[in-house]
């Protein structure tokens, strides 16, 4: 299983390889044995079962080289990808957005054994995400108590990837987090899970698709909070709807298991601080009148994905850590 905690031995880990690998785009880093990222690179993703393997195998490579590190001195590659994972088989299935919808690809193997050897974790692209989000949040404040953070995507669906006591979460099934159909109006309109209003009809990037529809083919998002921010009174009102409905999310990862920390990811996190600032207001406003929440001071819980390194791939950096390659001069 890998875990922030148990990927940081006391030994300096040696450098690793992570991949984010999205519909379109592959993100990778490679981080040293002090968590640093050195080298980042991004590139189309090639889909199908061997295109995923192939072009992984290539991403792996060109940023070792871009590193100036050999590709036998990496000692664990970590990949998320989208999808039902099995991360301790290193499977994926049902990733419709890379052409893989047949039998499970054991893509820890295959990639593996294309890359020499090396250990290979996979894991679902949320939770890279939010152990990424972990390890650049103790990176940048040291503490002595473990990371407790969430990691909120607000993209098509809405899901929260969980890291306690500094290990990532699953859940027994896998479905810890998935706080987007945590239904929030029972007459509200039908959700594709069969249920009636979900979460995630109010607080997703699509929700803001539905109040806002673009006019300029730019996101709905951006056009939303720049129609807000220019005084459009019916702007202010869905901008403060949505962010109501973004701010229950966060209450309810509080309230559920208390993360000091709810990183905002996903395609909407891109409007930066004035997604943040209508979100704090929001919690701010329901905070007013619960002297409990206040206590909570859930506003100082919310911050950004930050914006400098691809959070997904560094977290699968961290999570190949956890799959060290067999040192050979110990098992000859
Ligand atoms: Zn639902």
């Amino acid at each position: 299983m890998s875990t922030i905690a148990e990927a940081t031995p006391a030994a300096s880990p040696g450098p690793s390889v992570g991949l984010d690998i999205g519909g379109t785009k592959t993100l990778a880093v490679l981080l040293d044995g002090d968590g640093e990222v050195r080298a980042q690179a991004r590139l189309a993703t090639r889909k199908g079962p061997h295109g995923v393997v192939d072009g992984a195998a290539q991403a792996v490579e060109g940023v070792a080289r871009q590193a100036g590190v050999p590709l036998e001195e990496i000692t664990g590659v970590g990949v998320g990808v989208p999808g039902l994972v099995a991360s301790s088989a290193g499977t994926v299935r049902h990733a419709v957005n890379l052409d893989l919808d047949g039998d499970p690809l054991e893509l820890a193997t295959l990639l593996s054994a294309r890359l020499g050897g090396v250990g290979v974790g996979v894991e679902n692209d949320l939770n890279v995400a939010a152990v990424g989000a972990a390890h650049l949040v103790e990176a940048a404040e040291p503490d002595e108590r473990p990371t407790d953070l969430a990691f909120l995507a607000l993209g098509t669906g809405l899901a929260a990837g969980i890291v306690l006591d500094g290990r990532l979460r699953r859940g027994s099934s896998g479905a810890a987090g998935e706080i987007g159909h945590v239904p929030v109006d029972p007459l509200g309109p039908p959700c594709a899970c069969g249920q009636r209003g979900c979460l995630e009809l109010y607080a997703s990037g699509s929700a803001v698709n539905a109040l806002w529809p673009t006019v300029t083919g730019r996101p709905a998002p951006v056009e939303l909070f720049e129609a807000a921010a220019a005084g459009d009174p019916e702007a202010v009102a869905a901008r403060d709807t949505y962010a109501r409905a973004v701010a229950a999310a966060v209450r309810l990862l509080v309230l559920t298991v208390d993360v000091r920390h709810v990183v905002l990811g996903g395609g909407v996190s891109q409007l930066g601080q004035p997604l943040l600032d209508a979100v704090r207001d929001a919690l701010t406003d329901e905070s007013a009148a619960s002297g409990f929440l206040r206590s909570l001071d859930l506003p100082g819980r919310v911050r950004l994905a930050p914006g400098r390194v691809p959070v997904g791939a560094v977290g699968a950096a961290v999570v190949g850590r956890g799959h060290a390659r067999r040192v050979r001069d110990l098992t000859a």
